[in-house]
């Protein structure tokens, strides 16, 4: 009977799909480790996977393995040249959590330029006169650089034109018209675009060609007055020259959702800066959507056995079907 291994926790709508199934059987992995996945693997028919690494040493053992379904939209954490080698496919769950990331986004950059947890902290220690700092400022009127005009990026676009701001997107991949249909500006490089921002929100795919996208030339290029916020995935700023940029002044704030080490250890210089403003890599993680990521990343597990598989759903579809003929 093919066996489903889930590494961590998701929502019980997606576990009880599974467990419908009377032709398969269900194990939840939470908190393992390489070693112990590499125990687990080789009974594996499909892995649906949170946040664990799937190497390619697991994928190596995992003979009977014939689907990985992500529970979100990022792969960083999964060894794709590995699974197209064996043309095994790999599944996300599509836009459903784009909403959710996007006012993720929304709110960093309102909570920044609001400066909430500063007033917050001071209207509870009655220190009322933080009120003549005027220091808050508007998103309206303000231009917003999108790095990444996918999925999460539009919607972004959509919500940051509701608040009155001009929106610019750096995306070699998309063109230009298609960012025009949206009301947006195609950015010409990303040097100049970085330059002109009062906001950059980051919503690009973790790889080769982004890693430390924003390091300390591009923190530098950023007006002083900018914030920087990132939903998308740790390793694409370099943090510690962040940290530098806020403490020296040379950047207003920065908002970040996911960082290149989590949980971030308890000495990152990220903590003690009051203009930064941290969440648990919890973005997509509202009520509604982690339903929705669970029940979706369960029904591609099921697809796949069922070869009914959606391929807009499936990131290396050519690799698949070129291992097939
Ligand atoms: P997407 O694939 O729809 O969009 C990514 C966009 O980035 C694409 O348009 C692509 O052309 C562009 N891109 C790729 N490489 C680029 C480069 N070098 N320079 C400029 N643009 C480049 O993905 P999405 O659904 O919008 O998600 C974006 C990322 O957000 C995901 O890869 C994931 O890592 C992250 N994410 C985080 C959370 C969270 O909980 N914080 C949730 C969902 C997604």
């Amino acid at each position: 009977m093919p066996h489903v291994l889930v590494l961590g926790r998701i929502h019980a709508a997606g576990l009880a799909l599974l467990e419908a199934r009377p032709d398969l059987t269900v194990e939840l992995l939470d908190g393992i480790g390489e070693a112990e996945l590499i125990a687990r693997a080789p009974a594996a028919d499909a892995i649906l996977v949170r946040t664990n690494r799937v190497s390619g040493a697991v994928i190596g053992v995992a003979g009977r393995l014939k689907v990985v379904s992500r529970h979100g939209v990022g792969y960083d954490n999964v060894d794709l040249a590995a699974l197209d080698r064996r043309g095994i496919p790999l599944t996300v769950v599509g836009d459903v959590n784009a909403v959710p990331v996007a006012e993720h986004a929304m709110y960093l950059m309102l909570a920044l330029a609001k400066r909430g947890a500063a007033h917050d902290r001071a209207t509870r220690a009655g220190r009322w006169a933080i009120r003549d700092d005027f220091a808050a400022t508007e998103l309206a009127g303000k231009e917003l650089l999108l790095l990444g005009f996918g999925r999460i990026g539009r919607a972004v676009a959509v919500r940051a034109q509701a608040f009155g701001m001009r929106v610019v997107a750096y995306d070699p991949y998309v063109p230009a018209a298609t960012m025009a249909a949206a009301g947006c500006r195609a950015a010409t490089t990303l040097d100049d675009s970085l330059a002109a921002a009062d906001i950059v929100s980051v919503h690009l795919p973790l790889s080769a060609e982004t890693r430390n996208i924003i390091d300390a030339s591009a923190l530098a290029r950023m007006k002083r007055s900018a914030i920087l916020v990132c939903t998308a995935r740790g390793g694409l700023i370099d943090e510690v020259a962040l940290a530098h940029a806020i403490r020296s002044r040379a950047l207003r704030g920065a908002g970040l959702d996911v960082f290149a080490v989590e949980p971030p250890p308890a000495d990152d210089p990220l903590f003690c800066l009051d203009e930064v403003l941290l969440s648990p890599h919890i973005a997509a993680l509202t009520q509604e959507c982690a339903i929705r990521m669970a029940e979706i990343s369960a029904r591609n597990v099921l697809a796949a056995f069922d070869g009914t598989l959606d391929p807009a759903l499936v990131v290396n579809g050519a690799a698949v079907a070129a291992a097939k003929r």
